[in-house]
């Protein structure tokens, strides 16, 4: 695998080739990340990796320097995966040029995190952008447990007319249901566990909501997650992947989706 630090340099590597795969991501990396890297290898002959914390989609300071690295162990683990390239840029890297698309945000942007996390989505195209422009990938992996994130990047994608493929990936989970997150390294033992019960409720009250085709209720699905330790709680909606609306009731093709805080730590996820 090669490391690359400096654009210029990556560019002039891969100015001959025109079928990379890219895996954007945040670093710590987690089994879930492994899935999409894994996936990307299988289907393409050159697989680019990046790991690079975006400030400028973090709307709290403190969020953005608490967020976990591990970069010797990615490394190893990108190595092991046999990732072709690995890109960790500097923040002047990513952003000391013009960009020749326009950033096209859909308005499901301003729905679920978009309410509670100003610019954040404007900071995730944004970057991604300036990835793509970079490295021009012909597919680029993306997984679903960010499933707004994915949409607008599909979106902003289709809207330029940009030669990417966007591959959607499945979620993945420990045992007891929680998706793997890179801030799950942020918490200790008993608010854990805590995660485990909230998650259980969650997929509890999913379960309820198709057997007894009720109404969703927010304030009383909140209730339970406050009472299990869940220290505030954004939002929690069922949303139609296909027509992006909030049925009352869980019908086809819908999930639950929701965002809440344990501590400081924000988790989101969708099933
Ligand atoms: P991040 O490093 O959190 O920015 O994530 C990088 C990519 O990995 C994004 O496309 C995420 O949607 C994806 N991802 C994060 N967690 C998981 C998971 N548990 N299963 C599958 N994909 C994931």
């Amino acid at each position: 695998m090669k490391l690359f630090t400096n654009k210029k340099k990556l560019q002039n590597e891969i100015k001959n080739t025109n079928n990379i795969s890219f895996v954007p991501t945040m670093g710590a990396l987690h089994k879930g990340h492994q899935s999409l890297i894994k996936k990307s290898v299988k289907m393409s002959n050159k697989t680019l990796v990046s790991i690079f914390v975006n400030p400028r989609q973090f709307d709290n300071k403190k969020d953005f320097f608490a967020y976990p690295k591990s970069f010797k162990k990615d490394k190893a683990i990108l190595e092991r995966l046999k990732v072709t390239y690995l890109y960790k840029p500097s923040y002047s890297d990513i952003y000391n040029f013009k960009t020749k698309n326009k950033i096209f945000l859909h308005p499901f942007s301003k729905k679920l995190c978009g309410k509670f996390r100003v610019n954040h989505f404007y900071g995730v195209v944004d970057v991604v952008n300036r990835f793509i422009e970079i490295i021009k990938p012909k597919k680029i992996f993306l997984g679903n447990k960010d499933f707004q994130q994915l949409f607008l990047v599909k979106k902003h994608i289709q809207k330029n007319g940009i030669n990417t493929k966007v591959i959607s990936c499945r979620t993945i989970r420990n045992k007891k249901f929680i998706a793997y997150s890179s801030r799950l390294k942020r918490l200790k033992k008993y608010e854990n566990k805590k995660l485990v019960e909230i998650i259980t409720i969650l997929n509890d009250y999913k379960k309820k909501l198709i057997r007894k085709r009720i109404r969703h209720n927010f304030n009383y699905i909140k209730n339970k997650l406050l009472s299990a330790g869940a220290k505030k709680v954004d939002y929690v909606e069922i949303i139609n992947l296909k027509s992006l609306k909030k049925p009352k009731v869980f019908g086809n093709n819908c999930n639950l989706f929701f965002a809440f805080y344990i501590k400081n730590v924000r988790f989101i996820d969708n099933f």
